[in-house]
């Protein structure tokens, strides 16, 4: 059924028969944070793809990440760019020519209904009354097409995530993409226009920046790159707990980037329509085939470079499995059975997590054990304020009928794309001295980004059981046990 678009339309009819039924149901986690989208959703929208650097890997991988992004809330959307834009083959998941063709299809993918289209730079008419994102480097002479005050601007040359507020952007020398950088940039680039499309007073929109993903700093101006970033990251062996919003996006993330190694992939839960508006893999034809996320995840991976196993229901039941295997890495993104205490116990290699808030806040953090704090020391205070980023309630103790929570859309794609970085830092010495605890607020206009390195407490009971010997036997197996020496 899945293959046959004829059949999904079908059944796209059969299950929402009207584009408000499938809003309501898609859009409710975000309509609790943000009730006014309903009357902006439609606001046209313009995503402006760079002239110069349209077949760049870094502006093509912002570029989908943007789109898909945006069409998970926005639902009147023109993507402009350059007649003829090839597809780079390592982001080609199907037979594309063409970089509209999937950008498209993933666009119609996450919203059956919304108007979405593609523009060629040559025939666009100029700005009306659209809120425009412009992706990738733009010149000061842009011809026809001028970035105006109210415009916002995302790019990333080497480390940097890029955000620009009316002004062009065009680095004096191309450094080295690293991937997350694009991916952090389009997921910020998104929140603007989300704030611009409800009304966000401009001193709240998103301010111009340089995100530094090594250091997770904002900084004044952008520095030279470190500059060691390979096309096609190894990973190693890593296990990613929690394919929901943020779990999946970084799924995403990693094929973008042409990334090797073995995943595998922990969940319970099969794909609903709320779904469709945060993470970047799943579509409707996923919440039509009621298939589980684990399932669907997989699939997706499967023209990635990238080798993945499945592990299907709770951390518990498969918790046996988890201690036998010797990752080098867990991801964790769940929190059922209230696992992030319970996590430094299971005596576990890197742990690296990812967290959004209720409110407007992302983040993530990296528990390298023997030296760094660990998850139960991490438990977020006061607890009640946050939330597991798949969203089936709050922190441990989960309260029986706890009330679920807002979670807007591009939120779980920052937190990822922070994850992602942290998870290929490992594999750089730079990062035993960065900061270990990061996070953002775009309830204002990211004026300042938290990065803290906390270091393991000798009081706490999660960072001393791993100082036993049996931890070497588990955890301390991986490939970034010398980090813990
Ligand atoms: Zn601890």
């Amino acid at each position: 059924m899945r293959d046959n678009p004829k059949d999904i339309r079908n059944a796209i009819a059969a299950r929402w028969p009207t584009s408000d039924d499938f809003y309501r149901e898609r859009d409710d986690r975000t309509l609790r944070e943000s009730p006014e989208l309903t009357a902006y959703a439609g606001r046209p929208v313009e995503i402006l793809i760079s002239l110069s650097s349209a077949e760049s890997p870094a502006t093509q991988q912002a570029a989908l990440v943007a789109c898909n992004l945006a069409a998970r809330w926005a639902r009147n959307i023109t993507v402009v760019m350059p007649n003829g834009t090839r597809i780079l083959s390592d982001l080609n998941r199907r037979s594309y020519t063409y970089l509209a063709e999937r950008i498209i299809t993933e666009m119609h993918g996450a919203d059956p209904f919304g108007r979405y289209r593609i523009v060629a730079s040559e025939s666009y008419l100029g700005a009306g009354e659209a809120l425009r994102l412009f992706i990738g480097n733009w010149d000061l002479d842009t011809g026809r097409i001028r970035i105006q005050d109210d415009d916002f601007l995302v790019a990333s040359t080497g480390e940097y995530a890029v955000g620009r507020r009316g002004q062009p952007f065009s680095p004096s020398e191309e450094q080295p993409a690293f991937a997350p950088a694009s991916a952090l940039a389009a997921s910020l680039g998104v929140a603007d226009l989300f704030k611009r499309a409800i009304g966000h007073p401009k001193e709240h929109w998103v301010a111009t920046f340089n995100w530094n993903l090594i250091d997770q700093s904002l900084r004044e101006k952008i520095g030279p790159s470190i500059g060691r970033f390979t096309n096609m990251p190894d990973i190693g062996k890593v296990l990613l707990a929690g394919v929901g919003a943020i779990g999946s996006s970084l799924a995403y993330m990693l094929d973008l980037a042409g990334a090797t190694g073995k995943v595998a992939l922990l969940d319970r839960d099969r794909v609903e329509a709320s779904n469709l508006n945060r993470s970047l893999i799943f579509d409707v034809a996923h919440v039509l085939a009621n298939a589980t996320k684990t399932e669907l995840t997989e699939e997706f991976l499967r023209s990635s470079r990238l080798s993945v196993d499945r592990l299907d229901g709770t951390w518990r039941e498969n918790s046996a499995t988890i201690a036998a295997s010797n990752y080098d890495v867990w991801l964790s993104f769940t929190n059922e059975d209230g696992a992030w205490a319970q996590l430094p116990f299971q005596l576990p290699p890197v742990v690296i997590q990812g967290t959004t808030t209720s409110g407007w806040g992302f983040g993530a953090g990296r528990h390298i054990p023997r030296k760094e704090d660990c998850t139960l020391c991490r438990m977020p205070r006061p607890r009640a304020e946050f939330r597991g980023p798949c969203a089936e309630g709050d922190i441990a103790p989960v309260e029986p009928d706890t009330p679920i929570r807002a979670s807007l859309p591009f939120l779980s794609a920052a937190s990822a794309a922070l994850v992602f970085a942290e998870l290929l830092k490992l594999a750089l010495p730079e990062m035993q001295r960065v900061p270990n605890e990061i996070s953002g607020d775009l309830k204002t206009e990211l004026a300042a980004v938290t990065s803290i390195r906390r270091l393991a407490n000798p009081s706490c009971p999660g960072c001393r059981v791993v100082q036993s010997d049996l931890w070497q036997k588990r955890g301390g197996r991986g490939r970034f046990s010398d980090l813990s020496a």
